[in-house]
């Protein structure tokens, strides 16, 4: 049986061209499942009975099991999700000013490993399908009877190690016929898989890039990121180049701040010499502890002088608030925490 949220548009259509069905059914379904939110093949019924009946035995409706629904003081809600092969993912709602954004997981665990992310911790079990991605929008939709205006494709996993499924992701909640959901309102991060990035860069769509970079120099880069042994910084700052050429987008460099580790007055001096003329803005965020490990958030006041030297140098540079500290809500936290108490 295949999952119906694994299918674009386009797939869907093939297929059922390929099957001997008129291709256009397949907007006549995406209207049911994504506009009227109706998830039963039976009810459609402006669908020839021969094709109800092809998609009763060949499809199903993918649900995500809520396994944990957490919310913090400051109302972000953590989501904990179970896999139909009982695989736990997570998925994290925050409400802006501007909407209600939601933090998508794109892997079971994550091979890059960088060493102050609990999603780390745990190597790649598997990639998500592009449904497991489509149902965690639209369950969360559904839990809170909202719509989500946001994605950040930030939860636990590299988006650019799950490349295709990535994109077809975007493609099903960014498309009119699907979730309509904005390509300006869709963020993507990747610790830096290059070829990935130049890849993203001929893609048409309006996303959001962000890039973590988390250092201001190789030799911490690599200490904090086994990625850059593979992709060392000048590799990377080429490719935000050329993206940025390509696509005429501004990127984000994600930017936490680990106390006495990448936080000195001198970082943010070599940081700002190091992307000066590119395109972009660095996000400075505090680091959210996670118990494993013995990196600390930066306090308040080196924060704000990094970020203010940032500024000084000439860099654009935003500094948020950290979110829902008090429910694990640093990616991966929480699964962490569930396994555990399994
Ligand atoms: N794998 C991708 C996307 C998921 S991680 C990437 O690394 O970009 C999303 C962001 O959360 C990254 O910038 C990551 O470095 C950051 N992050 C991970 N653990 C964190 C923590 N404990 N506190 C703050 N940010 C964290
Ligand atoms: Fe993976 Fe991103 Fe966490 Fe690094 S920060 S381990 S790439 S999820």
């Amino acid at each position: 049986m295949k999952n119906i949220f694994d299918e674009t548009l386009e797939s869907l259509a093939a297929t059922l061209e390929h099957e001997g069905f008129k291709p256009f059914a397949a907007k006549q379904i995406f209207d049911w499942i994504y506009k009227k939110r109706v998830h039963d093949f039976a009810r459609m019924s402006n669908l020839a009975k021969p094709l109800r009946q092809h998609l009763l035995d060949h499809y199903m409706v993918g649900r995500l099991e809520t396994v944990r629904r957490v919310v913090s003081e400051d109302g972000t809600k953590k989501y904990l999700f179970g896999l139909k092969d009982h695989h736990l993912i997570e998925a994290v709602l925050m409400a802006h000013p501007y909407g209600k954004s939601l933090c998508v997981t794109t892997q079971v665990g994550c091979n890059i490993g960088c060493a102050f992310c609990a999603s780390g911790l745990e190597k790649k079990t598997r990639d998500l399908t592009v449904g497991e991605m489509v149902m965690q929008v639209l369950e969360v939709e559904s839990l809170e009877a909202e719509r989500v205006s946001h994605v950040v494709i930030m939860g636990t996993g590299e988006p650019f190690d799950n490349y295709d499924n990535v994109m077809a992701f975007i493609d099903i909640i960014n498309a009119p016929h699907g979730l309509e959901i904005g390509a300006r309102h869709i963020t993507v991060s990747t610790s830096g898989i290059v070829p990935n990035i130049d890849a993203f860069a001929t893609r048409p769509l309006q996303v959001n890039l962000a890039i973590s970079l988390h250092a201001p120099n190789d030799a911490i880069r690599s200490r904090l990121m086994k990625i850059n042994h593979v992709y060392p910084m000048d590799a990377l700052l080429e490719s935000v180049k050329r993206y940025v050429d390509a696509t005429n987008r501004r990127v984000t460099f994600e930017y936490i701040l680990l106390d006495h580790v990448n936080d000195d007055i001198a970082h943010a001096d070599e940081l700002s010499n190091r992307i000066r003329g590119i395109n972009a803005y660095v996000n400075v965020i505090r680091y959210n502890p996670v118990g494993e490990f013995d990196f600390k958030p930066s306090e308040e006041t080196r924060a704000r002088a990094f970020f203010d030297r940032l500024m000084k140098r000439g860099i654009v540079a935003t500094y948020r608030r950290e979110r829902g500290g008090d429910i694990n809500a640093a990616c991966g936290q929480l699964r962490i925490r569930e396994q555990k108490g399994r």
